[in-house]
């Protein structure tokens, strides 16, 4: 299998948060980078990247964590702060973006993912798991979570009494449903999987 022994993570950075590693998220795309299927895997590879823990260390110019902090982090752990992109916010489009895993770190190491005992990024890109959220249902969000939460703000959908369709109950969908109810919004489930519908319907109907 993939699994090998590696070098620890970066040393921390002065501007970066370490954190031990309590619970993480298996989003698809960990399974597909596991078996190459995107033809870009280097191993040893670590997947994992819907990180939560506890912060263990910062960096000396760290101005939001501190030691013992609940955060997370998702796809992206690093990126060069002084391009366009960086400076509108879309730091995924950055050139210099580094990938929570399977990436070339600042250091020219490679990233490894949330399967890691510590995990190192810079401040950037934690974010704070707030006391009423627990760790172990925080983690998805920070992936299927996120990439669904995204859309529905991005396009105004969040709004009482709209209607919006969700295709697709599978770990993105089900996250969608919760959210879009939870924004009051009427939602209908469209799936081609006739089990589905009981699952929507008696699970996340209420
Ligand atoms: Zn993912
Ligand atoms: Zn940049």
């Amino acid at each position: 299998m993939i699994w090998a022994a590696v070098e620890a993570s970066r040393a921390t950075g002065e501007k970066d948060v370490s954190f031990k590693v309590l619970y993480c998220g298996i989003c698809h795309s960990d399974l597909h980078m596991l078996k190459n299927d995107w033809g870009t895997s280097t191993y040893p590879l670590i997947p994992g990247h819907e990180i939560v823990g506890v912060v263990t260390e910062i960096g000396s110019k760290v101005e939001n964590f501190k030691v013992g902090d609940k955060v997370g982090v998702g796809c992206m752990v690093g990126s060069c702060h002084s391009c366009d992109n960086c400076a509108d916010n879309l730091e995924n489009y950055c050139p210099k973006m580094i990938l929570t895993y399977g990436a070339k770190d600042l250091d020219g190491t490679t990233t490894y993912g949330g399967y890691s005992d510590i995990m190192v990024a810079d401040e950037h890109f934690i974010v704070r798991i707030p006391d009423n959220l627990p760790l172990d249902v925080g983690a998805p969000l920070l992936c299927a979570g996120i990439t669904v939460y995204s859309p529905l703000k991005y396009y105004g959908l969040d709004k009482p009494g709209m209607h919006v369709g969700v295709v697709g109950l599978g770990g993105l969908g089900h996250v969608a449903v919760k959210f879009a109810k939870a924004m009051g919004v009427k939602v209908t489930v469209i799936s081609t999987s006739p089990n589905k519908k009981k699952e929507a319907i008696e699970h996340l109907g209420r």
